[in-house]
C-alpha cells in the first residue's frame, strides 16, 4: 500500500560521482604536485563498435579529468586471441601503468575469460581475473567490480543500513549480481540471489529492507512488490527505441521506497567513479604510496 507520507529520495548519483571524483583529483593533484608519476589506466578497444569506442572515450575523459593518466591500446577487429594478449602482456609489464581495463565484448572468437586471466591481478581494475574474484570471496579483495562497488557506495551515502537487513538481488551475473550480493554480505545483510529460475520473485522481493535489480528487463520491478521503506538500486539499462529503460518501474515505487535510482544519473555514473577509484587503489598498492 503507498504510503502518502513517505517521500522517496531520487538518489542522485551523478552528484555523488562527481564528490567523489573531486577528491580523487584532489589525492591525484597531491601526488603530481610532489612530483611523482600520477596513476595511469590503459583500455584496450578490440574492433571499431561504437558503443565501445563511445565507453572507452568516457572513461579516457574522466581519466584525465581528475588528472589521471589514460592510454589506449587499439587492435583492428581481425585480431586474434594471441594478439590481444600480446598488448595485455605488454600493459602487464609496463610500469607506468597502474589499471588495465579490456571493453568487453570482444569480437567473436576472442574469449573474454582468457583476456581477463591474463591480466596482473595487481592491475585488475574491472576485477575480472579469477584471482579478483575470489579474494572477493574471501574478503581480501582490494579491487573489485566497480559498478557492486557504486552501489554499495550509494547505499552509505545515503545512510541506508546494511547491518542484519534483508537484501535482495535480482540477477547473478559475475560482473553485477555476485559481486554485489558477496559485498552486502560483507556489510553483514542477509542475502537472497535471484535469478531467471527464481520462484515467487515477488514475495521474495515484498521482504526487501534492499533491493538490487540486475537483470536487462524493463520495468520487471513493479510498485507492489516493494516495501514500504526499501532502498531500490535499479542496476538495469535496456534500450527500448533508443530510449534507455530501467529494470525498476522508477514512477511507481515513489511513495513506497526509502530510496530509489533514476536510471539515468544513477547507479552509471558511480560505475566509472569506482574505476577511477580502483585506478588509484592499483596505483598505491604498486608504488606504496
Ligand atoms: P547478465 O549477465 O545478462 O545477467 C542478468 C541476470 O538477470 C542473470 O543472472 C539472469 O538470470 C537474471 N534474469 C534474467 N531475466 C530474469 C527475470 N525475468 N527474473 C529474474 N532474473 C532474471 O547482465 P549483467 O551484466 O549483470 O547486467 C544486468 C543489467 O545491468 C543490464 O541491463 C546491464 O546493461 C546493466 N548494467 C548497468 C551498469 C551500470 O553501470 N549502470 C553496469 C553493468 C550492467 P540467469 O542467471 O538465470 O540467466
Amino acid at each position: 500500500m503507498v504510503d502518502q507520507t513517505l517521500k522517496t529520495t531520487v538518489v542522485d548519483g551523478l552528484a555523488l560521482a562527481q564528490d567523489i571524483r573531486k577528491q580523487l583529483a584532489e589525492e591525484v593533484g597531491r601526488y603530481a604536485a610532489a612530483g611523482k608519476r600520477v596513476p595511469c589506466l590503459a583500455v584496450v578497444l578490440v574492433g571499431d563498435d561504437p558503443a565501445s569506442a563511445s565507453y572507452i572515450k568516457g572513461k579516457q575523459r574522466a581519466c584525465s579529468r581528475v588528472g589521471m593518466e589514460a592510454i589506449e591500446r587499439r587492435l583492428p577487429a581481425s585480431a586474434s586471441e594471441q594478439d590481444v594478449l600480446l598488448v595485455v602482456e605488454e600493459l602487464n609489464f609496463n610500469d607506468a601503468v597502474d589499471g588495465i581495463l579490456v571493453q568487453l565484448p570482444l569480437p567473436k572468437g576472442i574469449s573474454a575469460n582468457q583476456i581477463a586471466a591474463a591480466i596482473d591481478p595487481a592491475k585488475d581494475v574491472d576485477a575480472l581475473h579469477p584471482m579478483t574474484a575470489g579474494r572477493l570471496l574471501l574478503g581480501t579483495a582490494t579491487l573489485t567490480a566497480c559498478t557492486p562497488l557504486g552501489v554499495i557506495e550509494i547505499l552509505d551515502h545515503y545512510e541506508i543500513e546494511m547491518q542484519g537487513a534483508n537484501a535482495v538481488v535480482i540477477g547473478r551475473s559475475n560482473i553485477v549480481g555476485k559481486p554485489v550480493s558477496l559485498l552486502l554480505q560483507r556489510r553483514d545483510a542477509t542475502v537472497t540471489m535471484c535469478h531467471s529460475k527464481t520462484r515467487n520473485l515477488q514475495e521474495i522481493c515484498q521482504q526487501a529492507d534492499i533491493l538490487v535489480a540486475a537483470v536487462g528487463v524493463p520495468r520487471l520491478v513493479k510498485s507492489d512488490w516493494i516495501k514500504p521503506g526499501a532502498a531500490v538500486i535499479d542496476v538495469g539499462v535496456s534500450n527500448i527505441d533508443g530510449d534507455l529503460v530501467g529494470d525498476v518501474d522508477t514512477e511507481g515505487v515513489m511513495g513506497i521506497a526509502r530510496i530509489v535510482t533514476p536510471h539515468r544519473r544513477g547507479v552509471g555514473p558511480m560505475t566509472i567513479t569506482m574505476l577511477l577509484r580502483n585506478t588509484l587503489t592499483a596505483y598505491r598498492a604498486r608504488t606504496g604510496e
